[in-house]
C-alpha cells in the first residue's frame, strides 16, 4: 500500500528551539551533532550544555553519518495506526562515528540479516513534506 507523503500517520518528533536545527538540517539531508567548543565532545540528543564539561559554548557541526549497529529489536505487532503496514520492522540503536547513539530504522536489510557490529551510513528519508527522518542502510564495502 502506498503511503500519501501528504498524510504521514506516525507519531512526530517533539521539534523544540533546542533541537530545532537538528531536524531542520536533516530537511536539507545533513546529519548535525552538537558540539562542544571548549572540550569537543559530541552528543545527541540536543543539551542546552556540554554534558562532559558543562561549557555553553555549543555549535553545530555534520556527522559523518557512518556509524555501527549497536543493538535492536523487531516489532511483530504495530503500536500505532501509521505502522500497521510496516510490521514487522526493526528499531534500532546505531553509534555514530562522533559516539552519540542513535535510535532508528534499518533500511535495505533484512530483519534476520542485522548483525551487531554491522557498518551502517545514513540515509534521509523525507517522510512528510515537512519531515525528513535519519535511517541507516548497510555500508557498501566500497565506500
Ligand atoms: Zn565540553
Amino acid at each position: 500500500m502506498a503511503e500519501n507523503k501528504d498524510e504521514y500517520r506516525k507519531p512526530r518528533p517533539a521539534v523544540s528551539a533546542l533541537n530545532r536545527p537538528y531536524w531542520d538540517a536533516l530537511r536539507r539531508h545533513q546529519l548535525v551533532l552538537q558540539r562542544c567548543g571548549e572540550c569537543g565532545m559530541r552528543w545527541y540528543p540536543a543539551a542546552p550544555l556540554c554534558p562532559r564539561c558543562w561549557s555553553r559554548r555549543i555549535e553545530w557541526a555534520p556527522a559523518s553519518g557512518r556509524g555501527r549497529v549497536n543493538s535492536w529489536v523487531v516489532f511483530h505487532q504495530s503500536y500505532f495506526r501509521g505502522f500497521d503496514a510496516d510490521v514487522p520492522y526493526n528499531v534500532a540503536e546505531v553509534e555514530l562515528e562522533e559516539g552519540p547513539r542513535l535510535l532508528t530504522n534499518l533500511i535495505d536489510v533484512g530483519n534476520d540479516e542485522i548483525r551487531a557490529g554491522m557498518e551502517v551510513e545514513v540515509v534521509f528519508d523525507d517522510a512528510a513534506p515537512d519531515l525528513t527522518i535519519a535511517k541507516f542502510r548497510p555500508r557498501r564495502a566500497s565506500a
